[in-house]
Formats: structure tokens, C-alpha cells, sequence
């Protein structure tokens, strides 16, 4: 394995900010149903949070909606998004490739609520904090791919105590068994021609050349997209290079502050503020660069929420779009934790926590103790992002992502080149660890087929079997629905629930 960081987890990292361990990519599990980041989550102990309902709007002026108003906002806009699911389900085919979900959602609103703008907007602002979720803005969503988006059925969780043990866990094996080279870029890859015995070159970036029967890339999307064109020798095929280019790759950014406690508890009881936050459009802190204020938007989790041992006195947000863009850029040149690193997040999270309850600049709870914003779309080995997203434009999704999954079916060609990672997992689970879980499970199955190996079940090996219709393909959840629900081709709304 060869692996240009000095670690191990790629997308799945924990730093320590202000004393607390924390996430800096993924912290939910997507559908608890047959997950097997669940089981591994289960067999590990790690701490998962249900979220409540609960939670708090500030709107566009800066003023909080009550917790009823803001519950009822939320409730209408998930209702609209499971619609907008089964629209995009039932009529991709015919959906113009264009046709954004933002678009699609104002009308749908536009229509219901005539009489009541007031309404529209704060649904229409709302929709926006969805940038959050695929980490794009959401008038760029595609509307015909917006199924690609749908997660598997179940709660979606919070991982309180972090992915730490998970991604232990998931790593024994390679780290009792493979020899692991950190520190080693691929720069190159020469993969069989068809009529050809020799091995599979790999080039690395400290000189080395090695020599494999079958090599498996899991480089990020957003890494492909940079590289493909010069990395592969031959070049990839066509189908394949396309689909590299067409799925888009997001750029999702958490940042967290601490602060010496949870100032909007009162007596750090949760019952008095809810763990989760939204910020419409700030129209009394826009963007400096007047490029796009409607991602300047926020969604803030309170780790003071998270259950027992887990609960900080954190406050996490998530940013997208030029927002993040702009932060990464403006801090690339200063250390973590600097004064003015410190002072430049400062200024930018002031005006939208001291809104929270309690808030008083001469309170000393009220004061930061730590910043921590993540950099993923400056990181080279995160593919400049965060993952895969499905934006306008995007003719032939599904197709695309079935090309990369099959690596242009350069490995069951037994040209040795395959392709795993979040990019080409099983529908339900794109984008997420799941998927990327999954993504390897199934081409490691189809690789020991060709040699003719068996393969022995194990707990997750079972949950990927029990919903795999055809054994030469990871996208079995799909196939399984399909014939479930015996429709339309695409996959199901699982009711009630939503990828977070
Ligand atoms: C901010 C953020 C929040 C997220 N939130 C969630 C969430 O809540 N839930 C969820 O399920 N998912 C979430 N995700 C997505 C999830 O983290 C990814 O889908 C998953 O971790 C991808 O795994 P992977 O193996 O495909 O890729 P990676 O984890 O990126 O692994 C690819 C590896 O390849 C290495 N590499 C890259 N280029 C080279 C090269 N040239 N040579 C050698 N090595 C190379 C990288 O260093 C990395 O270790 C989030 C991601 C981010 C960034």
C-alpha cells in the first residue's frame, strides 16, 4: 500500500482542538440500516448521537425564530427535499440536465405558498443550508442526479466519540498484513494492454518503481480529475476519462471553536437550547468579497449535546462554497492556533455566535480557546475537496459512476488497473464512508474471482451479500430495491430519512 501522507485514513481524520478530540472529515453515519460502519461502530463502542428534532433558525436579519417556528421551517423543507427525492427518481430521464433542485424547490414552494413570500424566502433560505450537505451550493445541485444523493434507510448519526476506533478497526488487517509505505506519492501507473503478460508498473515519488498483478487506486475523485490525463499510461479509455470529469467533487469545511464552556446552556442544562443551529443568509455579515453571500449561510452542531464523556464545549460549523473557499485561502498562509489565524476565524464566527443565548463580550465563558478550520480543498492528497457531488449539467450520472466503479472494465479485462473509494460506491452510499467501505469490499471480491479464490463472510462481507443481486458488481443495494419495490429503475426514498 502506498500512501503519500505521513498517516493512515485519508478522509476519516481526528485532530485535538482546545484539549478535545475531534473529526476534521467525516462525523455521521448515513443510514444506520445494514451499515457496516454501524457494526464496526457497535463492535468498537464508539459513541453515536440520534439527533433530537430540535432546533433554532436565525433568519437573514440576524433575528432567532422560536424553537416552533424554526421546527416547523424544518419540517417543511425535509418534507419537500423527500419529494424533490421521488421527482428526481421517477423522472430523471426526462428532467432537463440543467434543472437545479434550488430552482425546482422555489417553484414547488412558490406554487404552494402564493399568498405568503415571507414563507417562500424562509423555506428558499433554508434549502440553502443544503450546500452543507453536499458540499456545493445547492443552485448547483442537479435535480436529475439528486437521486444519487439518497442515503440508506435508518437514523442518521453523529459519531460523538469521533471515527477514531472505527478507522482503527477497519485498518487492522492492512496494518497486520501489508506493508504500508507512508510518505510515498503514485505518480505514475502503467497498467497492462490487453494482449499483454506483463505486471503493472507503479512509479513513486521518491524514484521507486514496483511491479503488481493487479494494483487497486483509491486516490480521491478530485485527485483523478487532476491527474488522469497524465498519471495513466495508456491513457484511460474514453468512457472512463469522461466520467472522471463529469461528477463533481464538493468542497465541504468544518470549523471548530471552543470556548471555556457552553455559555448558551443555562447550567449547561441541554433542555435549554438545542444542538443545532442555522443561520440564514447573514445580511449583517456578508460576504467581503461580494462574490456569493447565500453560501455564507451556517450550520452549527453544539457538541455540548453529544452524549456523556463526548459533550464539549464546542460549537462546530460547517462551510461550503466561497465561503470556505475564501477562509482557506485567507488563513493558507498562517499556522494553526497563530494569533492572527486565531483572530481571522475570530472575525469571521463572532457575529454569528454571539447571537446564541447567554452571549455577553465581558463574560469570560464567552471567550474562544481554540479554532480549528479544516483545509481539504488546498490538500492535494484530498483531491482539492471533499467528495463527490452531482451538479447541473450532469448528463449521465449514474452511468458515469458505474464507468468508474467498473474502472472501464479495465480490471475484469485483466488489464490489473481497478478502482475503489467513495467515488464509485454502491448508489446509496456515494460520498460517504459507507460507500467508500464498500467500494473496496466489492472490488476485493471481484479480484479474488478471478483468481479463482473464495471468499470467507464475515459480518460486513455478509451485509454486503444480503443486498447483492449480482455478485460481479457493488451496486446491489440498487438492484435489491429494484426489485423490491419492482419500478421505476432507480433506487427507492427511503421513508423519513435523508443523507445529513
Ligand atoms: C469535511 C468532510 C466531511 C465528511 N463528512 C462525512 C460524514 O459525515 N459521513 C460520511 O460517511 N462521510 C463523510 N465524508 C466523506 C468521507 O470521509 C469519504 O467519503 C471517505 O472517507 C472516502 O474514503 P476513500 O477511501 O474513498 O478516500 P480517502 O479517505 O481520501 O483515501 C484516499 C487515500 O489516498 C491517499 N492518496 C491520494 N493521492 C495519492 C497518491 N497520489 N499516492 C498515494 N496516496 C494517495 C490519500 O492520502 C488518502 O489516504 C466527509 C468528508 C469530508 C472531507
Amino acid at each position: 500500500m502506498f500512501e503519500a501522507r505521513n498517516r493512515i485514513g485519508g478522509r476519516v481524520h481526528q485532530v485535538r482542538n482546545g484539549g478535545y478530540l475531534v473529526d476534521t472529515g467525516s462525523n455521521w453515519i448515513h443510514g444506520t440500516e445494514g451499515n457496516p460502519i454501524m457494526t464496526i461502530a457497535e463492535k468498537t463502542k464508539t459513541i453515536v448521537m440520534e439527533p433530537k428534532e430540535r432546533s433554532v433558525i436565525f433568519d437573514t436579519q440576524g433575528r432567532q425564530k422560536s424553537e416552533e417556528e424554526s421546527g416547523t421551517v424544518s419540517e417543511e423543507f425535509w418534507a419537500m427535499i423527500l419529494q424533490a427525492f421521488k421527482h428526481s427518481d421517477k423522472h430523471s430521464a426526462s428532467i432537463d440536465a440543467q434543472a437545479s433542485l434550488f430552482e425546482w424547490l422555489k417553484k414547488q414552494w412558490s406554487e404552494k405558498s402564493k399568498d405568503d413570500p415571507d414563507s417562500v424566502h424562509t423555506l428558499l433560505e433554508e434549502s440553502r443550508m443544503f450546500g452543507q450537505f453536499v458540499g456545493s451550493p445547492v443552485t448547483t445541485q442537479s435535480l436529475k442526479f439528486f437521486w444519487l444523493e439518497e442515503g440508506l434507510d435508518g437514523e442518521n448519526v453523529f459519531v460523538a466519540s469521533t471515527y477514531e476506533k472505527i478507522l482503527e478497526e477497519v485498518a487492522k488487517p492492512a496494518l497486520a498484513n501489508a506493508e504500508i509505505k507512508l510518505n510515498t506519492e503514485v505518480n505514475h501507473i502503467a497498467y497492462r494492454t490487453s494482449d499483454d503478460e506483463a505486471l503493472v508498473r507503479i512509479y513513486t515519488s521518491d524514484g521507486a518503481s514496483h511491479s503488481f498483478d493487479e494494483v487497486v487506486v483509491t486516490c480521491p475523485l478530485g485527485w483523478l480529475k487532476k491527474h488522469a490525463q497524465t498519471v495513466f499510461s495508456p491513457p484511460l479509455p474514453d468512457r472512463l476519462a469522461q466520467a472522471i470529469e463529469n461528477i463533481g467533487y464538493g468542497a465541504l469545511e468544518k470549523l471548530y471553536i471552543s470556548f471555556p464552556s457552553a455559555f448558551w446552556l443555562d447550567n449547561n442544562d441541554t433542555k435549554t437550547y438545542p444542538g443545532f443551529t442555522t443561520f440564514h443568509t447573514p445580511e449583517y455579515h456578508p460576504d467581503p468579497t461580494s462574490k456569493d453571500s447565500t453560501t455564507w449561510n451556517q450550520s452549527v452542531v453544539a457538541l455540548s449535546h453529544l452524549p456523556g464523556t463526548s459533550a464539549q464545549p464546542t460549537l462546530l460549523f460547517y462551510m461550503h462554497g466561497d465561503c470556505g473557499a475564501y477562509l482557506t485561502n485567507k488563513l493558507s498562509s498562517h499556522q494553526p492556533h497563530s494569533e492572527t489565524y486565531n483572530a481571522l476565524l475570530k472575525e469571521f464566527a463572532e457575529p454569528f455566535y454571539n447571537r446564541l443565548p447567554n452571549y455577553s463580550v465581558e463574560n469570560v465563558a464567552c471567550k474562544p480557546t481554540s479554532f480549528y478550520l479544516t483545509s481539504w480543498q488546498t490538500d492535494p492528497y484530498a483531491g482539492y475537496g471533499s467528495y463527490s457531488t452531482f451538479r447541473t449539467g450532469l448528463q449521465e450520472g449514474d452511468k458515469d459512476i458505474e464507468s468508474m466503479r467498473d474502472a472501464g472494465g479495465l480490471g475484469d479485462k485483466g488489464q490489473g488497473l481497478w478502482i475503489a473509494g467513495e467515488h464509485t460506491a454502491p448508489f446509496v452510499a456515494l460520498g460517504t464512508t459507507t460507500g467508500a467501505y464498500w467500494s473496496g469490499e466489492g472490488v476485493a471480491r471481484r479480484i479474488a474471482k478471478q483468481y479463482g479464490l473464495t471468499i470467507e463472510d464475515d459480518e460486513h462481507c455478509a451485509t454486503l451479500k444480503k443486498v447483492d443481486t449480482d455478485e460481479s458488481s457493488t451496486n446491489s443495494q440498487l438492484k435489491q430495491k429494484n426489485v423490491e419495490k419492482g419500478a421505476s429503475g432507480r433506487t427507492v426514498v427511503p421513508e423519513g430519512e435523508v443523507k445529513t
